[in-house]
């Protein structure tokens, strides 16, 4: 089954904010960690995680920047496409005609055919 054009652009807008959220958090991880490590009494060494942290934070700030801008300028999803997909807009076999599919419905609303 081939998906809309735009279907995923809705689902970038929510992914989005949720990257640069996981972006910051992964850029505060190793702040933290060495606060906690100190609050214990332990050592860690925090050059590594600060390292595999900066890696995280770029990615994850990357991809939800590059998911905001396709989310808000890629493409929108036509409602029709939609109504297509889930079985709402059928396509009469007679005249090739489209129309709403309701339960009540098995005759065709333009040229009066049974479907
Ligand atoms: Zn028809």
């Amino acid at each position: 089954m081939k998906l809309p054009k735009g279907t995923l652009t809705g689902s970038m807008k929510i992914l989005a904010p949720l990257l640069i959220w996981m972006s910051a958090g992964w850029f505060s991880y190793p702040y933290l960690i060495g606060y906690i490590y100190d609050a214990v009494g332990e050592s860690i060494d925090i050059e590594e995680l600060r390292t595999f942290s900066l890696i995280m934070t770029v990615v994850c700030l990357g991809l939800g920047i590059l998911f905001l801008i396709l989310g808000v300028k890629g493409p929108k999803l036509d409602e029709d496409d939609f109504k297509r997909m889930t079985g709402q807009l059928v396509m009469c076999e007679h005249c090739r005609l489209e129309m709403k599919k309701e339960v009540s419905t098995i005759t065709c609303e333009h040229c009066g055919k049974f479907i």
